[in-house]
């Protein structure tokens, strides 16, 4: 059965209410990581709505933690889960695809800060606003338009199409390996070979991932000896060894940033390694000298280390600092969240050559390609499967900031590529409309 790609973009196009209404009451159910079961529970019905039937995926620490890709969680099981449905024609003549996207969303920053309240989208300007709206809902809610579009049009995918939305992403992507784990295990209805081909609509603004950074998190915790302020020089000071600590791990950052110590798929990347100093506790009050000080970061490395390499180099830096300044200093480093090695994404094979040319279809013009100085999920397909995989998703602006929004537009031109790449893909079938 052929299909014109004005046919799907108009398809999509009628869909436009059902998208921005989806994608509001997505955003509405508050997710952030840890917490993520009104956004599940959300997709559960937007998913039946669709005529699937999403099976529940249990995170399991348990069964996960002697896994390569494991990160120590920073949260509990708590009876958590990923949902993956599953579209599978009576007869399959074409090739597979996975949607995977994530549920959780980080946390919004003060509210007084937002224009509007974060977990009460808007739409101006033809952009959605709303924590989560770009990171990664928008994504995910184009995965459903591309499907109920090709329904609208009275046919269906001729071979498995998965959704699968899951919980941690942005904390250590525990999520993604707990699908991962079960399809290859068979420990659902679902498993790994049901899949040819992956495709994870974060918001990098209509192009291909061809490579992503190694992202870990470390917690540094700063034990002093705390005095009056009168006879400073009795006490020893963890918040200003804290302040000493991160400047010796930003020269750090500065070397690895340096260009000739760039490869070369990120040699055009204005400053791929980020270390971030994302939290500081510490103190009692401004005049004693502090107890205790711990800092929270985030550090990123290229893909010929591997995290353990990386937690090694950043380890001794740390280390090295303290002795420098005061052998009074205690200092224990804990591993928490985030153990991503870095990944480079193939993208010549024919399920992501498929998806540049539907986009080419769509737009155009074939989608830029680009090395990502952030981590996702598509670390676990590259690592763990042969399944081929890349991110690809909307334009969306601040997230992780303030006012994170994305564009309606884009999500209609990404919801039309998904659906063109499902019909030259998977290729299609009639079904008698419902
Ligand atoms: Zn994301």
């Amino acid at each position: 059965m052929r299909l014109e790609t004005t046919q799907i973009a108009a398809a999509v196009e009628a869909l436009e209410t059902y998208m921005v209404e989806t994608l509001s009451g997505f955003v509405r159910a508050e997710s952030p990581s840890g917490a993520e079961e009104p956004a599940a529970r959300f997709m559960e019905h937007a998913l039946r709505d669709l005529g699937l039937e999403p099976e529940r995926i249990v995170l399991d620490t348990e069964q996960l933690k002697d896994l390569p890709l494991f990160a120590c969680p920073c949260f509990p099981d708590n009876g958590r889960y990923n949902l993956l449905a599953r579209h599978v024609p009576e007869q399959s003549t074409g090739r597979s695809v996975m949607f995977n996207g994530h549920l959780d969303v980080v946390p919004t920053g003060p509210q007084s800060m937002w224009s509007q309240h974060p977990f009460d989208p808007v739409v101006k300007d033809g952009w959605l606003y709303g924590r989560g709206s770009g990171d990664m809902k928008a994504g995910i809610v184009c995965s459903l338009v591309a499907f109920k579009a090709l329904r609208s049009l009275g046919v269906e995918p001729a071979a498995t199409v998965g959704f699968n939305a899951v919980l941690s992403e942005e904390i250590d992507g525990n999520g993604s390996l707990a699908t991962i784990h079960a399809l290859k295990n068979a420990l659902g209805k679902a498993k790994l070979t049901d899949f040819q081909a992956a495709i994870i609509p974060e918001p990098f603004g209509e192009t291909l991932l061809s490579a992503q950074v190694g992202v870990i998190w470390l917690f540094i915790e700063l034990t002093g000896r705390p005095a009056h302020v009168a006879y400073m020089e009795k006490g020893v000071n963890p918040i200003e060894a804290g302040i000493a600590v991160v400047a010796d791990l930003k020269e750090l950052e500065a070397e690895w940033n340096a260009p000739e110590n760039r490869p070369e798929l990120f040699k055009d990347v204005p400053h791929p390694i980020n270390f971030n100093l994302g939290t500081i506790n510490g103190g009692e009050w401004n005049s004693s000298v502090p107890c205790a000080c711990t800092l929270g970061l985030r550090l990123s490395f290229y893909p010929d280390m591997s995290p353990e390499e990386a937690r090694r180099i950043v380890s001794e830096r740390v280390r090295a600092t303290v002795a420098r300044l005061n052998s009074a200093l205690e200092v224990k480093l804990r591993f928490e969240g985030h153990n991503a090695p870095g990944s480079v994404f193939d993208l010549d094979t024919p399920a992501m050559r498929t998806l540049a040319q539907a986009h080419a279809k769509v737009t155009g013009a074939e989608p830029e390609r680009i090395a990502c100085t952030a981590t996702t999920d598509a670390r676990h397909f590259q690592l763990m499967t042969d399944i081929p995989v890349t991110c690809y998703g909307p334009i969306a602006k601040d997230i992780h900031g303030i006012d994170e929004c994305v564009s309606i537009e884009s999500m209609k031109r990404v919801a039309t590529t998904m659906a063109q790449f499902m019909v030259d893909w998977c290729g299609v079938q009639k079904v008698e409309k419902t």
